[in-house]
């Protein structure tokens, strides 16, 4: 298992020939992965802090998973929901035992999961102002990223993800993120909820404050609306609670989640506070695959392997730990590190320019990373990651910057 494989491809050549060309790819080849590591097609290993964008929460192939994978898929994969099975079941449980009484419906994307919540919106509307088509406007933030689908996109206020594909849902308005007065001036008769990431992944990696997310509690208690948050990145132990928006004490209304739900395997979900979750009746919303055996067994190990190694409280410590030794680049590098932003496993180093070069850097340095918004740097080791783990990843940052400051 330790020994490097060689697995030689003309993946690349597929690849030209017959994938759409929809994604700026690294040019690598992902073979096998083990823990906080992965091998490409030359054998060459890397520290994957990019865990399939903030999905691989157990890293990569962890036993627990694995096991709980290859058992239930000898037993039951697939149903549909016209029936009940038990991991269904017991994984509503266990997410209504974190996010608060109230209910959860299942589906596969975090894209999904946020079309869930915008027609929840809509069916609160209905409910407050008694008729369809009146009270409908979901307040998103500026640099947010929802999801690619047409809600998604529509509650996206960002030209490259927007561009070609207007006219899009209508009823959207979009505030500066922790400036409350910006939000409260969009309200009026028509708005239905407020829709945030507790703390912004794509567009940068940037939370909300406490006191914003307090505010906006109080705007929704105002005026009846909606505070449902976007928990599809930030959740799941990434920023050191099971949900980022439990570090401020925050009550949500509804909250969406997927990536490192499944732990790679896919599945997402919405919650909702028993009062809006009734919104939905038989027949209002549905999904083929939401909710399989197999997804929430995967999930349900997750789950478990996060309680049982306390990964909530190490992701907490050695996060802000590693947010120190990030921020000692910023006084080493000042002409090219601005900043470090985030909590926990979810960190932006803000550059002074365009992250792409570094990324491709840390790459060759052999540090697996995506870029984000507002030229940032973005950092998602797998939960399970050592503080051992963090020190070699900050080393190869250490040693890009070195290079470039006299490149
Ligand atoms: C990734 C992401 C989405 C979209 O999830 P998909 O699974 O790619 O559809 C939505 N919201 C946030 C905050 C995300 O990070």
């Amino acid at each position: 298992m330790n020994q490097p494989t060689i697995v030689r491809t003309n993946t690349a050549e597929l690849y030209d020939a017959y994938v759409m060309k929809s994604y700026n790819r690294a040019p690598l080849t992902l073979v096998r992965g083990q823990g906080v590591s992965v091998w490409d097609d030359t054998g060459r290993e890397f520290l994957d802090f990019a865990s399939g964008v903030a999905v691989n929460a157990l890293g990569h192939c962890h036993p627990v998973w694995v096991e709980a994978i290859r058992r239930q898929a000898g037993e039951l994969i697939h149903t549909s929901n016209l029936y009940r099975n038990p991991n269904q079941g017991e994984l509503a449980r266990r997410l209504v035992q974190q996010a608060g009484p109230g209910r959860v419906f299942f589906c596969n994307s975090g894209a999904e999961a946020n079309e869930g919540l915008l027609k929840l919106a809509r069916l609160h509307g209905i409910r407050k102002s008694g008729e369809e088509g009146k009270c409908y406007k979901v307040i998103c933030a500026k640099m947010a990223f929802h999801g690619r689908t047409f809600g998604g996109m529509s509650a996206t206020p960002q030209e490259k993800v927007q561009k070609g594909f207007r006219p899009l849902l209508s009823g959207f308005a979009f505030g500066e993120l922790n400036n409350l007065q910006s939000f409260a001036d969009l309200v009026d008769e028509s708005t239905a909820a407020i829709f945030v990431e507790t703390i912004q992944g794509e567009g940068g990696v940037t939370p909300c404050t406490d006191e914003f997310l307090w505010g906006l509690r109080q705007l929704c208690d105002k005026h009846n609306l909606l505070l449902m948050l976007d928990e599809v990145q930030c959740g799941i132990g990434r920023a050191g609670t099971f949900f980022a928006f439990q570090h401020s004490g925050v009550r949500a209304d509804a909250i969406g989640m997927a990536k490192g739900l499944g732990g790679g395997y896919p599945i997402g979900a919405i919650w909702a506070a028993e009062k809006h979750a009734e919104l939905f009746t038989p027949g209002s919303h549905g999904s083929t695959f939401g909710g399989t055996p197999l997804a929430c067994a995967a999930s349900l190990a997750v789950l478990d392997v996060i309680e049982r190694d306390k990964l909530l409280q190490k992701v907490q410590t050695n996060g802000a730990a590693w947010k120190g030794l990030l921020e000692k680049l910023v006084t080493e590098f000042p002409k090219q590190v601005k900043t470090v932003t985030g909590r926990g496993y979810m960190l932006g180093l803000v550059l002074h320019s365009e992250p792409g070069p570094y990324v491709a850097a840390l790459r060759d340095g052999g540090l697996l990373c995506p870029v984000a918004g507002g030229n940032t740097v973005r950092l998602l080791p797998p939960l399970i990651a050592t503080m051992e783990n963090l020190n070699q990843a900050t080393e190869i940052i250490r040693g890009v910057l070195k290079k470039k400051e006299t490149a």
